[in-house]
């Protein structure tokens, strides 16, 4: 059998370089192409490596020096680059690790041209979910989920599935509860970034990082969760379990519920959006023991403490272009937190008061998306100055 030809969006970031430690360890995939946005060096770096010809950079001016640096390969520039680099690669699978909105465009370029995706990149399908689902099943790639606990449901509704239709009552996606898990409101408006950043299971890129300890990143993943497996909000619910063993569990109708367990490692939902449905050896993954973790505990959230979740689940449900817009103005919370310029808490703040003006409006094309986006990002942007 000849290798799955893999093309790696956002290489240059936690979720990429740990795919390419994947891809790296096999026979059966073989990497055809990297992107990033600026880390130009790193990217080419990369490519050389793996003795690749063709990369792209988003950002303009860093494609340019990447190509004076690197005269043997070729350097796509901008957001068209992106697009040119999938249809010249051509690929079996594009995993896209792009962080933000900003993965949507080429999440529509793969699933549009027929290609199956492995999505890290959650932001495609909060933002543009029934668009984006309706373009897989118009032209029959798959979406292969890459986040840890999608991943888990993924297999666990396989299994299920196999016993026929509407036996699965709930999903549950669990959260580590991020590093200021029972901290209440008048505590988190003092966190520094650098306590947000410490995130006590997980080491992700700083977006999803401090999404996690705001709770939005399980806002973000009922949504994501919803689009993937066509389950209503109502019957999907987030439970925090600090350990991270358990993913995410499926209830049933005959009571029973289905868990999936694993070490938190994401080389493993990794791997397993690559290699679908075959799976892989990964001898570099602990093993889980569990009389060594002695107990495993849960609770729910504290949506008062953390209003994120709420917030993102009453966009969720208001649909249309909440959810883009929810995505956008918490993108831009998120980098002026990140920046010292808004207090943690000001982040749910300026999401909601970017609701509230915008409200939802019907959605029957990408296009009207691109637009939500910037508009969000101005009235973010306004909350914030
Ligand atoms: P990261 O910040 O470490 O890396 C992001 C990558 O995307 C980099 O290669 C960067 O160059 C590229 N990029 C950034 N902005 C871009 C833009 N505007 N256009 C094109 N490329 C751009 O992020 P990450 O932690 O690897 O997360 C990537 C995605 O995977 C996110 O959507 C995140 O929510 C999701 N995810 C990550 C983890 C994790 O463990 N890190 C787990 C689950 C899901
Ligand atoms: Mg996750």
């Amino acid at each position: 059998m000849s290798a799955r030809r893999i093309l790696v969006l956002g290489a240059t970031g936690s979720i990429g370089v740990q795919a390419l430690e994947v891809i790296d360890a096999t026979d059966e995939l073989e990497l055809v192409g990297l992107s990033a946005r600026s880390s130009w060096e790193t990217l080419v770096e990369q490519a050389r490596a793996h003795g690749l010809t063709r990369i792209a950079l988003t950002d303009t001016d860093s494609a340019t020096l990447a190509a004076a640096a690197w005269p043997a390969g070729t350097v796509h520039a901008g957001a068209q680059g992106l697009v040119e680099l999938v249809l010249e690669t051509a690929p079996d699978l594009v995993l896209n690790a792009i962080v933000g909105s900003a993965g949507l465009g080429p999440t529509i370029v793969a699933l549009g041209e027929g290609i199956d995706l492995a999505l890290a990149n959650k932001e495609s399908l909060v933002v543009g979910g029934e668009l984006v689902t309706a373009l897989a099943e118009a032209t029959g790639a798959r979406i292969l989920p890459v986040d840890s606990e999608h991943a888990a449901l993924h297999q666990l509704i396989a299994a299920e599935r196999a016993a026929g239709p509407g036996t699965i009552e709930r999903l549950t996606v669990t959260a580590s509860g991020g590093p200021f898990r029972g901290l209440g409101r008048a505590q988190l408006a003092q966190v520094t970034v650098e306590q947000a950043l410490a995130h006590p299971t997980w080491s992700m890129g700083a977006k999803i990082t401090i999404d996690s300890a705001t709770l939005m990143n399980k806002g973000l993943e009922v949504i994501e969760a919803h689009h993937l497996f066509a389950v209503p909000y109502e019957r999907i619910d987030v439970l925090v379990h600090p350990q991270s063993i358990v993913h995410a569990m499926v209830a049933l109708c005959d009571g029973a519920v289905l868990a999936h367990l694993g070490c938190p490692d994401m080389r493993v939902p990794i791997a397993y959006a690559l290699h679908y449905p075959q799976r892989t050896e990964l001898a570099a993954v602990a093993r889980l023991d569990l009389a060594a973790v002695a107990s495993l505990t849960f609770e729910p959230p504290d949506l008062d403490a953390f209003p994120a979740l709420r917030v993102a689940r009453e966009a969720a449900i208001a649909g249309g272009t909440a959810p883009c817009v929810l995505n956008a103005a918490n993108e831009v919370a998120v980098h002026a937190f990140l920046r010292g310029r808004i207090a943690f808490t000001a982040i749910a703040e300026v999401i909601e008061a970017t609701l509230d003006e915008l409200g939802a409006a019907p959605l029957r094309e990408f296009d009207a998306l691109f637009e939500a986006d910037r508009r969000a990002r101005e009235v973010a942007t306004a909350a914030i100055a």
